[in-house]
């Protein structure tokens, strides 16, 4: 019901009438009224005028399944939310949930994680109320192989609800960060679950850094959050919205042509060390040279001495010459 209500306050482009109300959610007029004395008692401003109705002026920066379904407007992500105050980590929780025979499209929310995750074990701040921790299960119908893209599909979505949401100037460090004015803001793990030629299903990690004013030691280095970039009034749930409304468009693009010729332009406009010196650190031998854009099977081409190398992610990290970019 208060999904509903918040859905429908949101929606109407200026007051919406008591009556209105009681019609569309079915409900008779002392629940509305009871409902948006909850709605305010959590912190929403709403204005209730005689003979106009109700506006919604301002709302909280709330996370939680009612302010979560409130903005959806996805056509299959985020069909089912599931959403934690606290959890070990998201793409954990996803995984169980990928096991149990969860729908694709399940979006797992936390507004806390006590052991998030990044890639090759290591570990993502999560700290209560500064950031978005969020994971999506996905059953696509592709090999294997071509999942890994499914990384790139993200970041690409991320970097543009960004974008388009807040106006900030977001770039993409292959394979799976996003940065802002050279420093980490969001981070995407990928894992799935695969039999030889099939995926049972592959989860989505992506924690963006939302409001944190400092950094542990490890990050503290290379990481920042849209606030310390200039980010204002930022909703985490509108936010997230955002981010799967964009990442529907890239991921229906990526299935229909299993693979990311549709993106590839763009994602190379986005990326931070396009034509730039980078140090790519492969664990087998680290080499440097000129990144210069993806290929549309998403391997980063990079300009050697001796010519183009393709470098496949998994285990490889890129750097600039000088620093994390
Ligand atoms: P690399 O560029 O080295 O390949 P990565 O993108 O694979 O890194 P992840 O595994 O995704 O890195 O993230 C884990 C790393 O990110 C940690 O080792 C730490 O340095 C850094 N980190 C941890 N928490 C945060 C955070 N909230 N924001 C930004 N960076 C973080």
């Amino acid at each position: 019901m208060k999904a509903e209500l918040l859905a429908a306050l949101r929606n109407a482009e200026d007051y919406v009438s008591g009556q209105e109300l009681c019609e569309s959610l079915g409900v008779s007029r002392t629940a509305v009224w009871k409902g948006m004395n909850k709605l305010k008692a959590d912190g929403y401003q709403i204005e209730a005028v005689s003979n106009k109705g109700y506006r919604l002026v301002e709302s909280p920066d709330l996370l939680n399944a009612e302010e979560l379904k409130s903005f959806r407007n996805t056509a299959w992500a985020g069909k089912e939310i599931v959403y934690y105050d606290v959890t070990d980590s998201t793409n954990i929780q996803a995984k169980r949930l990928g096991e149990e025979g969860a729908p694709h499209g399940t979006l797992v929310v936390a507004g806390r994680q006590v052991a998030g995750k990044g890639r090759r074990g290591r570990s993502w701040e999560s700290p209560e109320h500064d950031g978005i921790f969020m994971t999506i299960l996905l059953r696509p119908e592709v090999r294997p192989r071509e999942a890994s893209m499914l990384t790139l599909v993200a970041a690409m979505a991320v970097a543009k609800a960004i974008r388009a949401a807040l106006g900030l100037s977001a770039e993409i460090k292959w394979p799976n960060d996003i940065v802002l004015n050279g420093k980490k803001i969001c981070g995407i793990l990928t894992e799935m679950n695969t039999e030889i030629e099939t995926i049972n299903y592959v989860v989505v990690g992506i924690g963006i850094n939302v409001s944190n004013q400092k950094f542990d030691k490890e990050a503290a280095s290379i990481a920042t959050s849209l606030a310390l970039e200039g980010g204002t009034k930022i909703h985490r749930a509108k936010l997230i919205e955002a981010v799967w409304e964009q990442f529907e468009a890239y991921y229906d693009s990526f299935c229909r042509e299993r693979s990311l010729s549709g993106m590839k332009a763009e994602y190379d406009s986005f990326l931070v060390n396009k034509d730039r010196q980078v140090r790519i650190l492969d664990p087998k031998e680290p080499f440097n040279g000129i990144a210069r854009g993806i290929t549309k099977t998403g391997e980063l081409m990079v300009e050697t001495e001796t010519g183009i190398r393709l470098v496949s992610s998994g285990e490889v990290s890129v750097r600039g010459i000088y620093g994390y970019v």
